[in-house]
């Protein structure tokens, strides 16, 4: 499928923006519209150096008139923008059912009046839920058993993506990203939060003993499955995009701890998070058979990311220094 028009929802956010900085270079044709709402998340800095080449709406998805605006004359939509951190959702999940589930309804609503011809949207391996004492790797084809806030909200806004497709014709795919980590990501997920942490030489917390496995996929992979998708992808079907990889959060502790040359002793057990899940792992052949293959290792992907954080102190340094982050850090992980 070719396309001219593109909106990219939560384009100045982690993945939005590295899928941006990948589209203008693998599609320099298009014409790239992003809608972002510029949460505490999202950031013009992720943008940087590429501001000129697209066309930047501050909206809120979950608004009627923001939503028509940016998708007018749009042949395709991907829909990034989400409140996106578990930890957060068991805090405040009103604000991810807002835009996880209303938001992409809008969106939705707005691509089908304005003849958008396919509409990707972002979800995530953990709609499958905990895969806690099995060694199976998740299928296309398995029941959504999301168990937080955060996943309960992006499998609603799965099914409202289908119903739209089956309900209305409207052209539909869904990918279902693993763990992903790499440049621009917001310093309270798990890796860019252990990197920043020991850089400052302060503890890494590890929920429970730090056993929890997931599917860690760089940024850059993950980009570049949900563009093999919006191309090649078969409509109304799901995609999983994932490394074949399965790590622990102290193996991550541990690589990032090495690569910086700083001692075990800053690792910190701390109560585990509720209602946790163990495992997550997906099989991602199907997205593979459409061609898609990745660049990254992760020890590759790791030690880019690393060398992007020590070379981009200014940018996570601002970040940590913000309310947003401070509140997250005292009222969930200091307490525990
Ligand atoms: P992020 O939190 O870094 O960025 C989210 C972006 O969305 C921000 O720019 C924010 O300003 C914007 N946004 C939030 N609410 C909005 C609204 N109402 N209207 C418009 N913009 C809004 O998130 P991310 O990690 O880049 O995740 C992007 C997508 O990928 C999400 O849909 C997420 O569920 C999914 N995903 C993430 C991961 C991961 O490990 N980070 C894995 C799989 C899937």
């Amino acid at each position: 499928m070719n396309f001219k028009r593109v909106v990219v929802t939560g384009g100045a956010g982690f993945i939005g923006a590295n899928y941006v900085h990948f589209a203008l270079s693998a599609h320099p044709e298009w014409q790239i519209v992003v809608l972002d709402k510029l949460t505490y998340a999202g950031n013009l800095e992720n943008l940087e150096g590429v501001m000129h080449r697209i066309e930047f709406i501050q909206g809120d998805i979950a608004n009627p008139a923001d939503a028509h605006k940016a998708l007018q004359g749009a042949d395709a939509v991907l829909n990034f923008a989400a409140e996106s951190h578990v930890d957060r959702s068991l805090l405040d999940p009103g604000a991810f059912v807002r835009t996880n589930v209303e938001g992409t309804l809008v969106l939705l609503e707005a691509a089908r009046k304005a003849g958008v011809r396919r509409f990707l949207q972002v979800s995530t391996d953990e709609v499958y839920g905990d895969l806690h004492g099995s060694d199976h790797h998740s299928l296309e084809t398995d029941p959504l058993r999301p168990r937080s806030p955060y996943s309960a909200s992006k499998a609603g806004a799965e099914h409202l993506v289908f119903a739209h497709g089956i309900s209305h014709g409207l052209d539909v795919v869904v990918t279902r990203g693993s763990n992903t980590y790499g440049p621009y990501q917001y310093p309270e997920k798990i890796i860019p939060l252990f990197i920043t942490n020991a850089l400052e030489d302060k503890p890494l917390p590890l929920y429970g003993d730090g056993s929890a496995v997931r599917d860690y996929m760089h940024v850059f992979d993950h980009a570049t499955g949900i563009d093999t998708v919006l191309h090649r992808g078969v409509s109304g079907e799901a995609y999983n995009l994932g490394a074949r990889e399965q790590i622990s959060g102290v193996q991550v502790a541990d690589a990032i701890l090495e690569i910086l040359g700083k001692p075990g002793s800053l690792k910190r057990f701390v109560p585990d998070r509720p209602g946790h899940d163990y495992r997550y792992s997906v099989d991602p052949s199907k997205a593979e058979a459409l061609g898609w293959v990745r660049r990254y290792s992760f020890r590759q992907g790791l030690e880019q990311t690393v060398q992007w954080y020590l070379q981009n102190r200014a940018w996570w340094q601002r970040l940590r220094s913000q309310k947003e982050h401070r509140y997250l850090m005292q009222t969930w992980y200091e307490q525990r």
